[in-house]
């Protein structure tokens, strides 16, 4: 039965991650992305259970004391998590599953999955990230500062994961993210287990 790899990708909040990886999710097969807890309040065009599953800090907190998440972390002022067990049923299907989480959460996966690969997003310029935060248009100025200030703190952690690639040129990075997750299709492991009939008819 073969299993799925998992990929972390990171990234300060504007650096346009999330169309990064719906991009490479739906252009791609075999590879998901693994859907988050969250107590934040839902935006405008985000569904349950499609972004998030949103829930309180109370439910949250009952989760966290069960050992149900793989990570969680506080980022921006909300808690935010991994559910083992939906992972697990993603990686045990064999398909390779996505987490999109911050660089606590990057932390705590890293030291509990040995093979999982860590990707992280830098955008071009201090003056591209403000202006990819302030025409979302989806927070106030105050938040936007706040995030500003925060990102440049994620940023400085790029250097404990095993990718890095620049989001200059949304398709060039969208390239490059391609080309990482068929290097490790490529890898001999994954390919054993994939291609388990061919081997066994090659007789070898
Ligand atoms: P947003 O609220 O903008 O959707 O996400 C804010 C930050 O939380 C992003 O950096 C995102 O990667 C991170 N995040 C989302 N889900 C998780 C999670 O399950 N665990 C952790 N540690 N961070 C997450």
């Amino acid at each position: 039965m073969s299993q799925g790899l998992l990929y972390i990708i990171s990234a300060a909040s504007g650096t346009g991650k999330t169309s990064l990886v719906k991009a490479l999710v739906g252009d791609e097969h075999g590879i998901q992305l693994s859907i988050s807890y969250t107590t934040r309040k839902s935006r405008e065009a985000e569904v349950e259970g499609k972004d998030y599953y949103f829930t309180d800090e109370k439910q949250f907190q009952q989760m966290v004391k069960q050992q149900a998440f793989l990570e969680h972390a506080h980022v921006y002022g909300n808690y935010y998590g991994t559910s083992v067990e939906k992972l697990n049923e993603k990686l045990n299907a064999g398909i390779d599953v996505i987490l999109e989480i911050d660089w606590q959460g990057a932390d705590q996966v890293r030291k509990r999955i040995n093979n999982s690969r860590s990707i992280f997003i830098l955008p071009p310029s201090v003056d591209a990230l403000r202006e990819r935060l302030e025409s979302r248009g989806q927070d106030s100025q105050q938040i936007i500062d706040g995030r500003m200030e925060t990102a440049i703190k994620e940023m400085m952690h790029y250097y404990n994961f095993d990718y890095l690639v620049i989001n200059d040129q949304f398709e060039n990075a969208l390239n490059d993210l391609k080309s990482i997750v068929r290097e490790n299709q490529l890898q001999t492991n994954h390919q054993r287990l994939n291609n388990n009939e061919i081997i066994k008819n090659l007789g070898i």
